[in-house]
Formats: structure tokens, C-alpha cells, sequence
């Protein structure tokens, strides 16, 4: 495998790097290709002050390189803030891989290829589930590396617990700003109803929400209208329905100046990485009294489920009540904003700010989580 290590002190790339606006001080960048399968794909580890960078691998078929590229850097610093903000032992870290046609290569091979990856970085970035890949995938890339979560035979798909995670959040929205404890009749805008969409649409039907769907793909529509009488809008017209909820769940970059003008909701919750084009957003969704539900906030489900795997091995009750305390933190971060008259975005980056560098500033510095074979030692969390 050819590795090309974008060391960042070095050389053009790294000054390119440096250079972009997503680059926020990231501690390695590692693109590597592996012409016999096909494989194109970048690791970021952005702080690992927590622990090693944890974070998924997302299989997506991008414009170019560049945009790899800054998603890879976005993912993995929101990576960081999620896992500080949720009190977790990790870190930063999150991988893409440039999807290539698979009717020419091998899936299983190109995961595997990516698995070798994963382990020369010796420990510093552990993989997971994300957009476009699978617990099938992980099954493939375990057979290279050890540093992997969310294994079938341990917490598995991250999505339900994600889902659940959103919903609960959903409720504390709800009950801030319409000061109710019932879902009966809000209406609920969810974009992408994909894994994590799709199990979320479920929750909030069988609470009476009304839903009103949009994605790219008819069959995951369809199963929506069938399953909880969904409402079917296009992408672009989802923007314009008048709704209580707006639930992000497809991809990131969706809230801009623009699309926020256009939303007629009194709430802004769901499960995307990186909703906020920018973060100056933040502060024009306040000045339009939307309460918003920071998205590494209330999308932690599933890193959280997988956190179970660590300190004696996973155990499906902890995990359901690790995953219920986004509810009470959510609360405490709209209670904080609302005291300070901040945005809840920049509470809630103050909040895991404090908690990651906290943990830089003291000698209790994670240097590595147990491999698969030793999973059960306990690790302490640091700073929790
Ligand atoms: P997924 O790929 O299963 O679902 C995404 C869905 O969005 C797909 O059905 C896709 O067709 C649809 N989509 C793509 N572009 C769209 C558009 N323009 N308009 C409407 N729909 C569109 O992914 P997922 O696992 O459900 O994750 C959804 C989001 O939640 C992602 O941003 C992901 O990073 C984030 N997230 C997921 C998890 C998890 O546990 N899976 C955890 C945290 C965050």
C-alpha cells in the first residue's frame, strides 16, 4: 500500500492544509491510495487531549479531493467537541473514503485495504460507522485492525441509538419552547430519512408527531409515507413548510443565511454532523428566535452506545441510560444560553472546550484505548 503521510509540518500540503478554513490546528492527516482496491481515503485526527481520536468512516462520492478534504477536517473537530461535551475518553478523529466504482473493485477488499490504514496509526484513531459504510464493512476492516467500534457482536449499529438520542432531544425542544411534554400533533420536518432518519420518524409516529419527509432516494420515501402516513416534500421545498420541527438528517451544511430566511419552524434538531454552513449561523438562528439544539450535542447517541463497549464491556441497559442524559444536557445548555443571552452553539462549545483542554492541561492524557483482545480492561474517563 502506497501510505503518503500529510505530516503536517511539512512541505506544500501542509502549507494547502494550513490554509484552509477548516483547519483548526489538527494534529495529523494521514490520505492514503491503495491502487489494487481502489482505496482513496483521509484520516483526521483533530485533539486527542480525551483520548484517541474516535470517530467514524464516511463513504461518500465527493466533488474532489478538496472537498474530502474539508469534510475530513469539519468531521473530525466536531468529532472532538462531541466527545468532550459528552464526557467521553476520546478524542477527535474521523475518516473519509472517496467512494470509486464498485463495479470495478471489491468492497470487502477496499475495507479491508482501509483497515490497514486504520492500524499504522498504531492506536491514535479508532473507526466506526458513518454515512455510506456498514457493520458489514466494519466485520471486513476488523480483519486488519483492532481499533474499530460498533462490531456486531459488541454495541453495532450506531443509527438506533443515534436516533433515539435525536428524539430526546426533540422532547426537550419541545417542552423549552412549545412547554410541552407531548408530541401529539407537532409537526416534524425530517431531511433524510436514511438509518438514522428513518428510526427517528418511527420514535416521533409512534408519539403522534406529524412528519413530513424529504430525500434523494424514492424507496426510503415511500417506506416512510407507507410505514407512519409521512408526508412526501422535495429537498429543495422541504425549507418552505410551515412546521414546528426542523430535523437535519441527511448531510452536513444545510443551515446558511439563506435556508434559515426561508424555515418557518420554531425549532431546529436532528442528527447531521455540521449543520451550520458556518458558525456565524448560530447567532442568526437566535436572532430569529429558533432554538437549536446544538448538532454534536444532540447527535452523540451513537458514540455514546459505543463508549459502552469500554470499562467492562457493553451492556444494552447503560447504554440506554447513557444515551437518555443528552435530554438533561441539552436542558442545561438552553437554561446556560438563555441566562447569558448567548447562542446555544456557543454554550455548548464553551462547555466542551473546557472539558478537552481541561484534560490537555492535565497529566491524565489518555495515550491509547485497549486494543480488541484486552477491551475489557477498565480506562478511566479523564476529566469526567
Ligand atoms: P444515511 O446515509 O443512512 O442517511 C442519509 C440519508 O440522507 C440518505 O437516505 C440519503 O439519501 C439522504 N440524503 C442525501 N442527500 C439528501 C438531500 N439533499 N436531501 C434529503 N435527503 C438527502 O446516514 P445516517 O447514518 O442516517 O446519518 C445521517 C446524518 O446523521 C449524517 O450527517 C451523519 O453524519 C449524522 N450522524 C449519524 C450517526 C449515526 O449513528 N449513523 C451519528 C451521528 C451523526
Amino acid at each position: 500500500m502506497k501510505q503518503q503521510g500529510l505530516s503536517l509540518p511539512q512541505g506544500e500540503l501542509s502549507a494547502l492544509v494550513r490554509s484552509m478554513p477548516d483547519f483548526d490546528g489538527h494534529e495529523e492527516l494521514v490520505y492514503t491510495e491503495d491502487p489494487a482496491s481502489g482505496l482513496r481515503a483521509l484520516i483526521a485526527v483533530h485533539n486527542t487531549f480525551r483520548g484517541p481520536g474516535v470517530g467514524g468512516t464516511r463513504l461518500w462520492t465527493y466533488q474532489d479531493e478538496r472537498a474530502a478534504l474539508t469534510d475530513v477536517l469539519r468531521l473530525s473537530r466536531g468529532m472532538t467537541y462531541k466527545n468532550a461535551v459528552s464526557e467521553l475518553p476520546f478524542g477527535g478523529g474521523k475518516a473519509v473514503i472517496l467512494a470509486p466504482d464498485f463495479s470495478k473493485f471489491s468492497r470487502p477488499e477496499l475495507m479491508r485495504a482501509f483497515g490497514r490504514m486504520v492500524s499504522l496509526l498504531d492506536g491514535r484513531y479508532y473507526t466506526a460507522e458513518d454515512v455510506g459504510t456498514s457493520c458489514a464493512d466494519m466485520d471486513d476492516i476488523r480483519r486488519e485492525t483492532q481499533c474499530i467500534f460498533g462490531l456486531r457482536d459488541t454495541s453495532g449499529d450506531p443509527s438506533p441509538h443515534t436516533a433515539r438520542g435525536v428524539f430526546l432531544g426533540i422532547e426537550a425542544c419541545v417542552a423549552k419552547r412549545l412547554h410541552s411534554d407531548s408530541l401529539e400533533g407537532v409537526r416534524v420536518l425530517v431531511e433524510g430519512v436514511g438509518n438514522v432518519g428513518y428510526h427517528l420518524c418511527k420514535s416521533l409516529h409512534a408519539r403522534g408527531a406529524k412528519l413530513v419527509v424529504s430525500d434523494i432516494r424514492p424507496d426510503a420515501l415511500a417506506r416512510c409515507a407507507q410505514e407512519f402516513g409521512a408526508e412526501v416534500s422535495s429537498p429543495t421545498e422541504l425549507y418552505d413548510l410551515e412546521a414546528d420541527v426542523y430535523a437535519p438528517c441527511a448531510l452536513g451544511a444545510t443551515l446558511t443565511p439563506r435556508t434559515l430566511e426561508r424555515l418557518k419552524v420554531s425549532i431546529i434538531a436532528g442528527a447531521a454532523n455540521n449543520q451550520l454552513a458556518t458558525e456565524d449561523v448560530a447567532g442568526l438562528i437566535r436572532e430569529r428566535d429558533i432554538l437549536y439544539a446544538p448538532d454534536y450535542v444532540i447527535n452523540a447517541g451513537g458514540i455514546v452506545n459505543i463508549a459502552c463497549e469500554m470499562n467492562g464491556g457493553y451492556c444494552p441497559d447503560r447504554a440506554q441510560q447513557e444515551v437518555s442524559k443528552i435530554k438533561p444536557r441539552l436542558i442545561d445548555i438552553f437554561t446556560r444560553a438563555e441566562a447569558r443571552n448567548l447562542s446555544t452553539l456557543t454554550v455548548a462549545n464553551e462547555l466542551a472546550r473546557e472539558r478537552f483542554q481541561a484534560a490537555g492541561d492535565s497529566s491524565v492524557r489518555v495515550a491509547s484505548l485497549p486494543t480488541r483482545a484486552d477491551a475489557r480492561s477498565p480506562l478511566d474517563p479523564v476529566g469526567a
